[in-house]
């Protein structure tokens, strides 16, 4: 750790400093940072390269080295300095003395990473589990489970089942995907974040604007798949119609769900932009021909 007499900086250094801003920019940067990488990973390749320096460290100075003096190429790999011999050390004849004492602080500098990992990771247990869906009880979890899949059961037509996929097994950013569910199955799964934001809205009353209104609209959407409707565009045109009394069963104002779920509505034209799939078909509008409710002219 720390730079050296010489200027230079190790890497072991650039190492910790890299690991230090990860975990920093992982705990307080955005969601979809935290929902990408598993937190283990970083932490896992900076014990393997701490591994690489000890074993560097224990393996001790070269045996057959014509020149004493460590090399440039161990300077780069390692980050030691490169000892200069003082003139007083080189009259008299001390370089197997210092030889000796090197192993010593090498392993110091381990000892002081493995710290660094162990406060790091104890950081990101700390913040982990006070915020977020894992930081619910057992019983919050289930009753939030339970209270959801009733939602998606009257939306289904039929008892369905929602899961928060807290293993990323079937949903997240790597599949893709908010929520998941076979067409017209009986189990659909969301991201724990989703399943948060319905929990803070359905047993807090927390409204978080877009937030609230996605997760309100991936559950409705999974839901009509489980009615049986295949199409990205006509499910998501029904989930946005279906999001509103659904809204209001969670505890938002009719007024408030109207609104949040037509901004899902003007988001959604905007993210057909990328991909035309998810895109509300034309016919998705007051009267269209994917309106649940002609009578109203209210839509969604
Ligand atoms: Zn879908």
């Amino acid at each position: 750790m720390g730079g050296h007499d010489d200027g230079t900086v190790s890497p072991r250094t650039w190492l910790y400093a890299a690991l230090v801003g990860f975990v920093l920019l992982w705990i307080l940067g955005p969601d979809v940072l935290r929902e990408a990488i598993p937190i283990w990973l970083p932490f896992l390749v900076a014990l393997g390269l701490e591994l690489a320096f000890l074993a560097g460290a224990l393996r001790g100075p070269p045996t057959r080295h014509p020149n004493r003096l460590p090399q440039e190429i161990d300077r780069e790999r390692w980050g030691y300095p490169v000892d200069r011999p003082s003139s007083a050390e080189s009259d008299e004849g001390l370089e197997p003395t210092r030889e000796r004492a090197e192993p010593p602080r090498r392993l110091g500098g381990a000892l002081v990473g493995l710290v660094v990992i162990a406060a790091l990771a104890g950081l990101v247990w700390a913040t982990q589990s006070r915020t977020g869906w894992s930081s619910l009880s057992r019983e919050a979890r289930a009753a939030a489970e339970e209270r959801l899949s009733r939602e998606a059961s009257l939306v289904a037509g039929k008892p369905v089942t929602i899961r928060c996929d807290e293993e990323r097994a079937h949903v997240g950013v790597v599949q893709g995907a908010e929520g998941v569910a076979r067409v017209g199955g009986t189990l659909a799964y969301l991201t724990p974040e989703r399943c948060y934001d319905l929990y803070r809205l359905a047993f807090r009353g927390d409204i978080r604007s877009s937030r609230t209104a996605l997760a309100i609209a991936v559950l409705a959407h999974e839901a009509w798949h489980l009615r049986g409707v295949r199409d990205e565009g006509v499910t998501e045109c029904y989930a946005l119609q279906s999001g509103v009394e659904l809204g209001e069963r969670l505890g938002l104002s009719e007024e408030t769900a109207r609104q949040l779920m037509r901004q899902q509505l003007t988001e959604n034209a905007l993210r057909g932009l990328v991909s035309a799939e998810y895109r509300v078909p034309p016919d998705c509008r007051d009267g269209g021909r994917l309106d649940l409710d002609p009578d109203s002219a209210r839509f969604p």
